[in-house]
This record gives structure tokens, sequence and C-alpha cells, in this order.
């Protein structure tokens, strides 16, 4: 049990994700998790709706994952990638190249999504030096976007809804074309892409790249837009001949109900960023991968001047290799799919509440919209009570489980959810 002190101590001293130090939300301490459950320090068990924010697919303290750290950490840790290799980070690299389309072949590892962000956009800007096009040092993004908290990365979020618009003055300013409002299963109206169509072909000679999450807006509101939209968003960069960066960091292996939410669109990225499931939840890496093509250009102005620390740290390229591995081997389509009946008919009393706005599901993506902002303390403290951990923010209560999740204890887990919304 965590003590009163300790908390204390915490709530003191210890920044957590998006709080304020005067006046932070409560925590919950846990003292462990296995499989989809966590366990409270007071001992008490949560089924967990979030696999820690995307990313922990398998569930936790699984006995594959453990085995491949502890074989890796008994070799060793971490060394330094300049001018050395080792075979996790190859390993791993082969396998990604080999599960992305064909074109993209080459991978730079990094410490996490958002990095793998800024490798993007800096490969995008450098490629552009290196063919000589200078003038296109230009993102054109959409609003409702997440692409992480960095500073370059905040540039292409959501500039108004999203989190960082205290950093706004200071922030370069790039494009951002209306959110794509026709939903994944609604059906298509040509007009939702002029918005994006006229931004981008206003800029033709300036835009270095398009930076789009692929079907899912992810933490700038949880919306599931229309395959057509992404196909669109690839022939529009092909017309106008700018490279096309997607964002899977939270869509990659299999949570959209594709291993990748692109082949909703059936296109391919110049660039790809994927981070959080990469190492089933394990350990932080990001890894940015691209075509050849933009390899060349790139490397034609020289060096890609990135080169952190951690860069293809063994630890975290050893276990994402057994993490995609698993992937591979389970049958992810299944889980997901039924993990996606689970919460349609689970979630789908809440939509007669008064306080919903909308109930959306795609893959094992289940969202509740409210039409008022939640109170998260509260909301939180109840679903704990319930027994399910799930960590409501603004107007969204929403859960991505891991993929083990029992059919119980998604019954469960939405029925808490259920409950809570339908008590004010
Ligand atoms: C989480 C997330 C990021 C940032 O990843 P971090 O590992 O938190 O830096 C970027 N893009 C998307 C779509 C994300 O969901």
């Amino acid at each position: 049990m965590i003590s009163a002190e300790d908390l204390a101590f915490d709530a003191a001293h210890i920044w957590h994700p998006y709080t304020s130090l005067t006046s932070p939300l409560p925590v919950y301490g846990i003292k462990s998790a296995q499989g989809c459950e966590l366990m409270l320090s007071d001992g008490r068990i949560l089924i967990d709706g979030m696999a820690s924010w995307w990313a922990c697919i398998h569930g936790y303290n699984h006995s594959r994952l453990n085995a491949a750290m502890a074989d890796q950490l008994s070799k060793m840790s971490h060394v330094m990638f300049g001018g050395i290799t080792h075979q996790p980070a190859i390993d791993l690299a082969k396998l990604l190249v080999e599960i992305t389309p064909d074109t993209l072949e080459t991978v730079f590892f990094s410490d996490s999504g958002s990095i793998a962000i800024e490798v993007a956009l800096k490969m995008a800007l450098q490629y552009w030096i290196g063919v000589g096009a200078t003038d296109r040092n230009q993102f054109v993004t959409v609003r409702g976007g997440y692409h992480g908290d960095t500073y370059h990365a905040m540039s292409v979020c959501d500039p108004v809804g999203g989190m960082h618009s205290l950093f706004a003055s200071s922030l370069p300013k790039y494009l951002f074309a209306d959110r794509p409002q026709v939903q994944f299963n609604q059906s298509w109206n040509e007009s939702d892409f002029e918005s994006l169509r006229s931004l981008v072909l206003q800029n033709s000679k300036v835009v270095a790249a398009i930076v789009i999450e692929p079907i899912v807006q992810g933490a700038g509101g949880m919306h599931f837009y229309h395959p057509t939209y992404l196909r669109r968003v690839r022939e529009l960069c092909d017309e106008v001949e700018c490279l096309l960066i997607l964002d899977e960091i939270a869509t990659g292996f299999g949570r959209s109900g594709k291993l990748f939410a692109m082949e909703y669109g059936k296109i391919v990225p110049d660039i790809l960023c994927l981070g959080k499931a990469l190492t089933g939840g394990y350990m932080t890496l990001g890894a940015t991968m691209t075509t050849r093509s933009v390899a060349n250009g790139i490397s034609a102005s020289g060096p890609l001047m990135h080169g952190p620390t951690f860069m293809g740290n063994p630890l975290a390229c050893r276990v994402a290799l057994e993490s995609v591995r698993l992937v591979l081997e389970m049958d992810w389509l299944g889980q997901v799919g039924r993990i996606e009946l689970g919460l349609r008919r689970g979630l789908e009393p809440v939509r007669m509440l008064k306080s919903v706005a909308d109930v959306r599901v795609l893959g094992a993506i289940g969202v509740v919209e409210m039409k008022d902002p939640i109170d998260v303390a509260v909301v939180q403290r109840e679903l704990v009570n319930r027994g399910v951990w799930v960590r409501p923010f603004g107007k969204l209560v929403y859960v991505m489980p891991p993929l083990c999740i029992s059919d119980e204890q998604i019954v469960c887990l939405t029925g808490a959810i259920v409950e809570v919304c339908g008590l004010k």
C-alpha cells in the first residue's frame, strides 16, 4: 500500500501528464499488473480499458515479452548506436520493412512517438533541401489532429482545441484545413475534402508534406473519418508532388481493425511514424520509416542530422521484435473483431442518455462523447469504484483495451461506463 505520506510527496513534487502542480488531479497507486488487470496498491483489481494509452496490446506481465526482455538484459541493455549496430535493431527493422508496404524500406529508431514525428518533419524538410526545392518548407495538416507534445510536433497538432494553445504565439505557423467531417461509416461526400484540397492547391509550391493520422484522429477528439478522405489525401500529394507523412503511432499494429489504418484507404505514405504499441507497451520506442527515394533525397544534402542518445535501444528493439512477432502469430483480426462487437453491444445503451452526444466504435476503440466536459476526478473515481480503469478527457470517455481482454471483462468495462455516464 502506498502510504499517505508518499502520495502527498507525489502530489507536491511529481508532475503527471497534463496536470497542474498546485491543484493536481488525484492519482491511484498501482503495484502490479497482469493480463488485462491493474492491481491498486490497496489490493483492488481494475479491468484495464486503456492499454496504457494504446500501447499495451498484449496485456501486462506477458511471459514471452518478459522473457525477451530478460534475455536481452543479460546480454546488453544499451549501447550507443553511433558507429555500432546490433541484432535486435537489425531484426526489428527487417520485420518492420517486411510488414509495412513494399516502398517503405528504411527505418529510423527514436525514443518515442513525438520524436518519431520530429524526425519525420526533419526528413521531409531535408528531403526538399536535398533535391533543391528549398521553398518547400511548409506543413499542411487538418484540425483535430494530435502528433505529440514536443515543440515541432505541437505545431501540427490542432491549434485551438488541442493541448498546446498556450504556446501558439511561439510556434511555427503551419497550414490547417478543416477537420474531416464525414465519419468512417457514413456515405462519402466529396465536399468534405474541399478545405484541404483548396488549401494545398493555393500553397502547392511551398508544401513540404501533408501530415495526418490515418482514419483515427486520436487525442485530438477520437474521430473516425472516411477512408475516401485518406485516398484523396494521397492523390492530392501526388498531384502537387509533396510528401505524405502518416502518423500511425496510435493506430499501428491492429488497433483499428487493419494492421495499419492506412490500409482502409489502400494508400502508402512517403514517411510513416510508429510508436506506442510497437513494443507492446514495455518500453518507449518510436520508428520513422521512409522510402528509398526520400532517403536518397535527404542524403543528397548530407547526413540526416538527428541521433538521440538512446537511438535503437537494444532492450526496446528486442521487446518490440517479440511484440510484433506475437501480433503476427495471434489472430489479431479475430480478437479486434470480437472486441469491436463487445464494445458496440456494451456501449449501445448510453446512446439513450440525454447527456451523451455520440457513441462510436472502430476496431478495438470505443468512444462515448458527452455533451458537456467531464469532471475527470469524479468520473474517474466512480469508474474505479466499479472496478475499471478508464481515463476520460475533455468530453470523452473512451477505451482501447489490451487485445487479450475477455468477453466478460468487456461486459464489466462497458457496463461500468454505461452506469457512470448515466449518473447525472
Ligand atoms: C501518442 C501519440 C503521439 C506521441 O507519442 P509519444 O510517445 O507520447 O511521444 C503522436 N501521434 C499520435 C497519433 C499519438 O497518439
